[in-house]
């Protein structure tokens, strides 16, 4: 099957807190999704405005459609920036949606042990660097997610992770403790899509621009 032709914009967006948060921006900008993505197992979805497209993605792979122009433009966490970083894209506008805080986090009253401590984390890049910025060396354990269980089970004496209220460490038994840094939802812009799509980019990232004032 060959690519789909669409001569518009893709915009690649990730489900939750981002898709629900820059939904409002898109509104205001004249564009509303034609289908529910919830209620739908569709991952390429038509608008009100029919020179523009939503893509679902997993919120990791968002830099990637957009580096490599499957998408012309995308709302990736600063966190996702920062862990998988974003080649030969324009990170044009901070949407300050999504916003939460990159933190180590570990079993409430634990000491940490003298021994090189182990870090289990999905950011394995973020946490590599914050320690070493400490002067700490780590060992790292990559997973995937529910970052929370592994101090509870012996899996890592820490986690890094992203925290909003800390609600969910301190159902866990754990606690917030070193702030590495705040996070919140960007504009990313294909580099060549910049240039050759401008005229249909612009009225967008204007009506963004003004929505986040
Ligand atoms: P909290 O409010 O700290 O209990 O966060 C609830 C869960 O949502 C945690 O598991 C976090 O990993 C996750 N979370 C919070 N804020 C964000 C965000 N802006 N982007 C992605 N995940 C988030």
């Amino acid at each position: 099957m060959q690519p789909t032709e669409f001569n518009g914009l893709t915009l690649a967006l990730s489900k939750g807190r981002i898709f629900k948060e820059t939904l409002p921006l898109l509104k205001a900008a004249g564009i509303e999704l034609l289908e529910d993505p919830d209620k739908s197992r569709k991952l390429i979805f038509a608008t009100t405005n029919d020179k523009v497209r939503v893509l679902i993605l997993r919120a990791s792979d968002v830099p990637t459609y957009v580096e490599h122009g499957a998408a012309d433009f995308g709302v990736a966490g600063k966190d996702v920036l920062l862990e998988y970083g974003a080649k030969h894209v324009y990170e044009l506008l901070d949407l300050q949606i999504a916003k939460c805080k990159l933190m180590t986090a570990g079993i409430k009253v634990a000491n940490l042990p003298e021994r090189r401590l182990r870090v289990a984390t999905k950011y394995v890049n973020v946490a590599r660097a914050y320690f070493a910025s400490q002067g700490k060396q780590v060992d790292i354990i990559k997973l995937y997610g529910s970052m929370e269980l592994a101090p509870l089970v012996g899996l890592g004496d820490l986690i890094v992770d992203v925290v909003d209220t800390g609600n969910t460490l301190r159902a866990n038994g754990l606690e917030p403790l070193e702030h590495i840094c705040d996070v919140s939802s960007r504009l990313i812009v294909n580099q060549v899509s910049y240039k050759r799509k401008f005229a249909l980019l612009e009225p967008i990232l204007q009506s963004f621009e003004a929505s986040v004032g």
